[in-house]
């Protein structure tokens, strides 16, 4: 038996494609949203097409911007010979937060999870090994997440680079285990990359 309007189940399920957005919660939300005025509703919509249309990846790094190449990368100040590859924008903003690394990012967009199917092809890597073809790069520090994706991402791309003779660097622990990197305190995250070993 259908409980609502098929526009609010429309709406609920839409929402609960979302990450972190389970059944009730979409539930709320589409209630929420059906209580705000039609002006608001329309800010939101369009908010999120604006942002989507208008967003790329940059064409060196991957991050996300909304220019052919990030600020970052477009910046003369920073050092392009060392490049820290790191899972999401968000561990981006997290170190950049840091204002201690003047290196560039190599953003994945994910890490490589056997158990959830993703394997090396579907993130970022080959943008990154074909960018250490074309460039002079003195070290990658590797900053994925201490998740057990982020070391087998790790350790993926370490042996990968290797061959290359190319200094490739692990962020130290301290970063606790499944720690996700946007939490973690900025002191915490300068002692992680001063304690970097090389792999
Ligand atoms: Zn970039």
């Amino acid at each position: 038996m259908e409980y609502y309007s098929s526009h609010i189940s429309n709406l609920i399920e839409q929402l609960s494609r979302l990450p972190g957005i389970g059944a009730k919660s979409a539930q709320r939300l589409a209630f929420h949203i059906v209580n705000m005025s039609s002006e608001q509703v329309r800010q939101l919509a369009d908010s999120m097409l604006d942002a989507r249309n208008n967003i790329q990846y940059c064409k060196s790094c991957c991050t996300l911007t909304d220019q052919e190449f990030c600020p970052i990368c477009s910046d003369s100040r920073r050092n392009p010979r060392v490049i820290m590859v790191v899972e999401n924008p968000r561990d981006l903003a997290a170190y950049e937060k840091t204002g201690k690394f003047d290196g560039v990012y190599h953003v994945l967009h994910g890490a490589i999870s056997p158990m959830l199917g993703i394997g090396p092809d579907d993130i970022r890597l080959k943008e990154l090994m074909r960018r250490l073809q074309n460039n002079e790069v003195d070290e990658v520090i590797i900053a994925t997440n201490s998740s057990l994706e982020g070391e087998t991402t790790a350790m993926y791309i370490s042996k990968l680079i290797k061959p290359s003779g190319i200094k490739v660097s692990r962020i130290a622990s301290g970063v606790p285990v499944g720690g996700d990197l946007e939490y973690i305190d900025e002191v915490t995250l300068l002692r992680a990359l001063e304690g970097r070993v090389e792999l």
